[in-house]
Formats: structure tokens, sequence, C-alpha cells
């Protein structure tokens, strides 16, 4: 594992201390992951160069907390936050409990440049369901942008249009990402050791 105890907390503790017995290794570190959500902020701008009038943003909660935060601080326009949350693995790892929508938007998206950031495109599923509803709502355009994708699962007819890291098909935490609530404040993104959900 690198740099582990570079963050300190205020409190003076070593954030990563309390997690690392549970983590097989990290996989993506802090750096490695602002450089590339800068490089997506330079490319969601490019995109949105001549529609920038009212972009409105829907981070899919709450595993892209972070990444989201990160990603709207490097985006140099006006834009609305309008959080949507589901919930697909209920305290599991597997792809096999449903999505579920657990809290609607809280802006009407009609004829809006809509901007849909998520945490992972696994199967698929999250994200074609996120991506149907909206649609019937009649945004003016209707975008995706997943910090990672799991390419051995990710379906070829869909796909997002701002991804930040292809990733083998390991089970992930941190950097907002959740093993039943936990690991959401580990600045990296770390495989978690399979002993602790299998
Ligand atoms: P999909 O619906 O594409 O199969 O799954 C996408 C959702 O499952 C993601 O938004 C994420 O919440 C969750 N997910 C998929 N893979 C992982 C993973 O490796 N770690 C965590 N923490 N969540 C995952
Ligand atoms: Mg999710």
């Amino acid at each position: 594992m690198r740099r582990e105890s570079e963050i300190v907390a205020p409190s003076g503790g070593d954030i990563i201390a309390p997690m690392r017995q549970d983590l097989d290794r990290i996989l993506i570190d802090r750096d490695r992951i602002r450089t590339r959500v800068e490089e997506i902020g330079r490319e969601i701008t490019a995109t949105y160069s001549d529609d920038l009038g009212g972009l409105v943003i829907v981070p899919v909660l709450a595993g892209s907390i972070i990444f989201v935060a990160d990603l709207i601080r490097t985006l140099p326009f006006k834009m609305k936050i309008s959080v949507m949350t589901v919930s697909r693995y209920r305290g599991a790892t597997t792809t096999g409990g449903a999505t579920q929508f657990l809290q609607d938007l809280s802006h009407d998206i009609r004829d809006r440049h809509v901007l849909i950031v998520d945490d992972i495109l696994d199967s698929g599923t999250t994200l074609r369901m996120v991506t149907a509803q909206l649609q019937e709502r009649l945004p003016a355009s209707l975008r995706t942008c997943v910090l990672l994708r799991k390419t051995a699962k990710a379906p070829k007819d869909l796909t997002a249009d701002f991804v930040g890291f292809d990733i083998e098909d390991s089970f992930v935490v941190g950097y907002g990402l959740d093993y039943d609530g936990h690991y959401r404040n580990l600045p990296d993104i770390a495989v978690l050791r399979p002993e602790l959900y299998e």
C-alpha cells in the first residue's frame, strides 16, 4: 500500500489506519484520482461549452458523493445539483439485488441539459433505469458520467459519455464507495478483502 499515512485527519489520526486491515490493496490512489477528475472536468466543460444555460447535474447517491463534490469544483460554469438516491447492494456485494429508487429529483429537468453522475458502471442495470426515468421527463439532452467502469460486465449497448477509469471485476471501496455503509471516507479506491463478504 502506498502513501497510506499521508492524509491526516484534523484530529491527528491516520485516516486509513482503522480500515487498513480490511483492504486487499489500493487500486487507484488519490493522486491518480485527482488528475483524472480534472481531465474529466475539462472534457465535460468542452462538451457543454455551447449549452451552458440550465445545466443540471444529477448525482446518483450515495456512491457518487465524493466524486461529484470534486468534479463540480472543476467545472467553471453555473449549474444546479439535483440528487437522486438509488440502492443496489443492500449490504451484499453481489449484483443479484434489484435497483430501488429511494428518493427522486428535487428539480424539474424538462428542457434542461442533464448530466447523470454515478460511481460505477457494472452490469448497467442502475444506469439504464435512471436514464430511462429521466428521459421520460423530456430533458434537452441527457448524458452520463461514471467514475469507474468494470469492463468485464459492462454491456456493449450501454456506455457512459464520460468514464473515469476502466477497472477489473473486483469489489472496490473508498472515495465514496461503500461496503455495508463503510469505507466511503477512504481517500483512495481500494479492493476489499474478499474474506469480508464471501
Ligand atoms: P450495476 O447496476 O451497473 O450492476 O451496478 C452499479 C451500481 O452497483 C453502482 O452504482 C454501485 O453503487 C454498485 N457497485 C457495483 N460495483 C461495485 C463495487 O465494486 N463496489 C461498490 N462499493 N459498489 C459497486
Ligand atoms: Mg450506485
